[in-house]
């Protein structure tokens, strides 16, 4: 596991995007971040599940979070426009956005891969991830750091059979984040980083997976070092890196 013991106030007064805030690793940070002081929008398609982070980080004491219900599937650019402007207005400015929310799809042979649902794939991993993070740098500039971390997987970095429109999304994620790291290294206060969070107790792992012993990989919860550490200010000068949360 990533060595990091996260100061108590490490993200205090720091205002944190969460995509996918409402399930596994997503849930997990948006807990981890608000209990380092941070306010959290969680961002999700499911209202209920962010309701339950929500009442999670509440019922903890830690800074009231914001629910921002989004279907990244169907989202078109105006939308993320429109959450930038609600965003501008209720809070001033970000420090954090952590591209979480990823789509499975299928796992077989590019030969059978179904077309409908590698557009899903590439829309929800990898445009959603360009139009949100291009909307919302104008807000991350404003701080004198910002922290953005994407998600990536081991089939992202080298290919691996059966793995899809998945692992394709997953080396754009990759590729998306070297070029904005590149671009802001020297302009901006921005660092860009992405996690490859390994093998995790959620409900997508138990879906790639359904054959494995979900005991034997750790809960989302215990891999948040390397988020804490990579969304907070002692990863300031770490930029373009690719670090495995495990
Ligand atoms: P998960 O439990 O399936 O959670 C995925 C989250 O993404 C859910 O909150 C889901 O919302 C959200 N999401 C999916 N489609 C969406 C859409 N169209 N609009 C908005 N939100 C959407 O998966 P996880 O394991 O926590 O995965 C988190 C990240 O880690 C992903 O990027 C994944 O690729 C990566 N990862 C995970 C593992 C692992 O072993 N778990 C390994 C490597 C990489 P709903 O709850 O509403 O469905």
């Amino acid at each position: 596991m990533f060595d990091y013991q996260a100061p108590q106030q490490l993200l205090q007064e720091r205002i944190i995007l969460v995509t996918g805030a409402g399930d596994g690793i997503g849930r997990a940070a948006a807990f981890s971040f608000a209990a380092k002081g941070a306010t959290v929008i969680l961002l999700g398609r499911t209202l209920s599940k962010l309701e339950d982070t929500y009442d999670a980080i509440e019922t903890a004491g830690y800074p009231q979070p914001a629910i921002y219900p989004l279907n990244l599937e169907s989202a078109a650019q105006a939308e993320y426009a429109g959450l930038a402007q609600i965003l501008g207005r209720e809070f001033g400015q970000l420090h954090g956005l952590l591209h979480n929310a990823a789509l499975l799809g299928q796992r077989t042979p590019l030969g059978n891969y179904d077309p409908a649902m590698w557009n899903q794939v590439m829309q929800v991993n990898v445009n959603a991830s360009f139009m949100l993070t291009q909307e919302l740098l104008p807000l991350l500039t404003i701080p004198v750091d910002a922290s953005v971390l994407f998600t990536s997987s081991g089939v992202g970095r080298v290919g691996k059979a059966y793995w899809g429109a998945y692992g394709v999304s997953k080396f754009a994620t990759e590729g998306l984040a070297q070029i904005l790291a590149q671009e802001l290294e020297k302009t901006s206060n921005i660092r860009v980083n992405v996690i490859n969070p390994g093998a995790t107790q959620t409900r997508m792992r138990v879906k790639a997976y359904p054959g494995e012993d979900p005991c034997c990989n750790p809960a989302a919860a215990d891999i948040m070092p390397l988020y804490l550490y990579l969304m907070g200010p002692d990863s300031i000068g770490t930029n373009g890196q690719s670090l495995d949360a495990q």
